[in-house]
């Protein structure tokens, strides 16, 4: 196998707080296997265009508590067919670059994985994401931050449903998980939570809305859920039960930014320093996960084809406690 001299570093799909954390933490571990360390703008886009740019240790400092990603993120089609990645290949070989850290969700290993199968580049992956929806991690960067910003603006929602007697539809992110919002609709005591995890929430919410004695409610709406979104769901069911004096709000793009919290910073940190070591190891198309507090290593075929359950345990407290 080819001795790694220099590396590069990516950020790719959707931008998720911690992952300057993690940019950082490869830079920095890099440097301290005396390694030169590139990073690759714009995701996959920038690596077909050719952004590349040296990196210091000064480069990632100041960083570890900024939300979003310096090296910006995008999504490439063109890396999706055979010419898009033979020019992201010929830039790679051009900046000297022999192994590859990409931060981001499945999609991004996805990519990874197909590349390192045309081309001799070992790529490693660290999960960026807010929806916690990967297979083979307890934890992605990203979601515990979302999780309070959720959580923040839930809390002040519920100040003004609970002063003026209101049920609030607030959606939240989770186009194929709930995780954000069942772990919300848990930290906030929220009334009902409907993802996309779980069918016949329609009868449910029904019967919630012509049954409970509550005077103001709390319905948190993952995107993806079965029943539709908040808008929709308000629209119908508000005129219905109009006694309930429906409102909405869909928290939308505020649930991606902000400063990481500790946990996502810790979680980036160890996730980085373990991304290179399992590169100087000589690893390959392998996720670095966080399972019961311990780096585990996930093959990228795992993450991509394994589903993340949603937990019997956490709906049954939801449950029990939202009664
Ligand atoms: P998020 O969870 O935030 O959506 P993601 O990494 O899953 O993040 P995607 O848009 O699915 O986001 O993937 C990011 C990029 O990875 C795509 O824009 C594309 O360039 C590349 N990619 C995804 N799937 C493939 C594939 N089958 N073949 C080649 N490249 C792919």
């Amino acid at each position: 196998m080819k001795k790694i001299k220099r590396i590069g570093v990516f950020t790719s799909g959707g931008d998720s707080p911690g992952m300057n954390s993690a940019v950082r933490a490869v830079v920095r571990t890099a440097i301290n296997y005396k390694l030169e360390v590139y990073g690759i703008h714009r995701g996959y886009k920038g690596m077909i265009r050719g952004e590349f740019e040296k990196m210091t240790s000064k480069s990632v400092a100041h960083i570890i508590q900024q939300g979003g990603t310096f090296l910006r993120s995008a999504r490439s089609k063109e890396f999706r067919t055979i010419e898009g990645r033979k020019k992201a290949y010929t830039n790679l070989v051009k900046n000297k670059i022999d192994a590859v850290v990409v931060i981001g969700g499945d999609g991004s290993f996805k990519g990874a994985g197909i590349f390192s199968q045309e081309y001799d580049i070992p790529f490693v992956g660290m999960p960026g994401t807010i929806d916690n929806d990967m297979f083979g991690t307890d934890y992605t960067i990203g979601f515990d931050t979302a999780l309070n910003t959720v959580t923040e603006a839930i809390d002040k929602i519920k100040d003004t449903a609970h002063s003026h007697d209101r049920t609030f539809f607030i959606e939240v992110m989770g186009r194929d998980a709930g995780f954000i919002a069942l772990k919300a609709g848990i930290a906030t005591g929220a009334e009902m939570v409907l993802i996309p995890e779980i069918e016949g929430q329609e009868e449910k919410l029904e019967k919630y809305l012509s049954t409970t004695k509550k005077t103001s409610s709390i319905i948190i709406v993952a995107e993806g859920n079965n029943v539709g979104g908040a808008e929709k769901i308000a629209k119908a069911f508000g005129k219905r039960f109009k006694e309930h004096g429906v409102r909405v709000n869909v928290l939308g793009h505020m649930q991606r930014g902000g400063s990481p919290t500790a946990f996502d910073r810790y979680l980036a940190s160890r996730l980085g320093v373990a991304a290179v070591d399992a590169l100087m190891d000589n690893q390959r198309s392998v996720m670095m996960g966080y399972a019961n507090h311990e780096v585990v290593h996930v093959p990228f075929n795992k993450t991509i084809k394994g589903k993340r359950g949603i937990g019997e345990e956490l709906l049954r407290v939801n449950e029990i406690l939202s009664k």
